[in-house]
């Protein structure tokens, strides 16, 4: 990019961050806009009110950020958060049994959102060209027509930009500014199992359980209930319990409580009853699978990215989102490269290989979500009678092969590719030969 070139991210969250990170190699100027006022500590605000919910990262994401920003997994846990064996260090339970544990280098850095954006936001903001402006709320774009030439903030205050990337989370404003410019707005898809998440943070106990990390998880269709207990820096625990089909967990302490005491096994009532609560139960409705189909729009101002939830939210059970925004950072690397730092033709090429990148994960977190699915809207097709007999059969061997069991986390957590659940041994294995 020439020496003017100046990138614009809207939005701070980490999707933001992670596309500011990749702007940065491309571009003499980088400005990332954020409505918020930006804390000087990792806290809480209030235009990312998930940040309250638990929040864990897949493998493959942690992997990325490390990849994005060496050594940020040490200062993570420097900072106090712990590092975790998805296999060896969790119990996961479900209504069948209780899954195999073995020391595995399926290995994440356990903390709080807060934490994660605020590391992820101090390595941003030390490279050259970067500035961050708080407190602005972009109400607009601005094009010439064919393509973006900045943002604007109110009637008397705008930005100019050679790019524009929109990372403005699962409410974006995008559509709308996109309408009301005359361009087509994007269809969508919306897959809404109507999980209710509900979240409270406790001290965790000096002497604790044998595991690290608890999960239960529900079983489709009669227990639609399920919950974790994770640690985090400063010695708490975040305790999310879940209720799939409008069957929201109550925030009360004795409704909470109530309903960990509900789930088909007492391991979780049992952590937190005599745990001390550090703060309210937390609440969070609104998170219904979402894709806003900017990669079927040919009419896009050039020089526009959608980037993060504001392309593709998943139902946050399945703790995907931020491992897909990174997915989506080393994309944007990877397009820049190949179109050598050129903005013409990267809007196309960006969503496009963006959506080859996150449809599978699209297809099997919809297909994962079915059961719950309340109406037709969104529905995905049932799964071929083989393929089902192939998934469930492989579901009870992951309770008793480690073998089985560890190829299926690694997919779950976007390490392999779900073809290696088709091995020959794997597949032997399922067909009893
Ligand atoms: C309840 C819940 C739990 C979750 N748990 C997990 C989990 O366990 N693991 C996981 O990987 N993901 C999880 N996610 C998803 C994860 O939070 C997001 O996918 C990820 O953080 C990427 O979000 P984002 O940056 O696109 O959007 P957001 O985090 O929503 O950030 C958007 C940013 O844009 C700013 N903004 C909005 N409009 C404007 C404007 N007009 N002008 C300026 N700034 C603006 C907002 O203030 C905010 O800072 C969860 C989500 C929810 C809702």
């Amino acid at each position: 990019m020439g020496y003017r070139s100046h990138g614009v991210v809207i939005g701070s969250g980490i999707a933001g961050l992670l596309a500011a990170r990749i702007l940065v190699n491309y571009f003499q100027r980088v400005t990332i806009v954020e409505r918020d006022k930006l804390p000087e500590q990792p806290k809480p605000r209030p235009g990312v009110p998930q940040a309250n919910q638990s929040h864990g990262i897949l493998v493959r994401g942690q992997r990325i950020l490390e990849q994005l920003f060496p050594g940020l997994g040490r200062e993570l846990t420097a900072a106090g958060a712990v590092p975790l064996d998805w296999i060896g260090d969790t119990l996961y339970g479900s209504p069948d049994g209780v899954y195999p544990r073995f020391p595995s280098d399926l290995i994440t850095t356990s903390c709080s959102r807060s934490l994660l954006e605020w590391m992820i936001r101090r390595r941003v903001a030390a490279y050259e060209g970067v500035e961050f402006r708080d407190q602005c709320q972009v109400q607009q774009l601005l094009t010439d027509g064919t393509k973006v030439t900045g943002v604007r903030f109110s009637s008397s205050e705008s930005l100019t930009a050679h790019l524009i990337l929109d990372a403005t989370g699962r409410n974006s404003s995008l559509p709308r500014w996109l309408k009301s410019l005359g361009y087509p707005a994007p269809q969508e898809t919306v897959v809404n199992a109507d999980l209710g998440y509900t979240t409270r943070w406790y001290q965790r106990p000096q002497s604790g359980p044998d595991w690290q990390q608890l999960f239960l998880l529900p079983k489709a269709p009669h227990y639609n209930r399920c919950g974790v207990v994770y640690p985090v820096e400063d010695n708490r625990w975040g305790v999310s319990l879940y209720g799939f089909g409008k069957d929201d967990p109550p925030t009360d302490e004795a409704g909470f409580l109530g309903f960990a005491r509900s789930l088909p096994s007492p391991l979780i009532y049992e952590a937190i009853k005599s745990a001390k609560p550090l703060t309210p139960v937390y609440s969070y409705r609104g998170t219904q699978n979402r894709w806003r189909h900017y990669e079927q729009l040919d009419q896009l101002p050039e020089g526009l990215l959608v980037f993060g939830d504001g392309f593709c939210a998943f139902n946050p059970y399945y703790g995907q989102g931020i491992t897909a925004a990174a997915e989506g950072a080393l994309i944007l690397d990877q397009c820049f490269q190949k179109l050598g730092g050129k903005i013409t033709g990267l809007t196309r090429v960006f969503h496009k290989k963006l959506t080859r990148r996150l449809t599978g994960y699209w297809l099997s977190t919809t297909l994962r979500d079915r059961p719950w699915l309340t109406t037709s809207e969104g529905r995905p097709r049932k799964m071929n009678p083989l393929m089902s007999f192939y998934f469930q059969r492989l579901g009870e061997l992951t309770l008793s092969s480690p073998e089985v069991y560890g190829t299926f986390t690694e997919v779950l957590h976007w390490v392999k590719s779900p073809m290696s659940l088709f091995r020959p041994r794997i597949l032997m294995k399922v067909l009893h030969l």
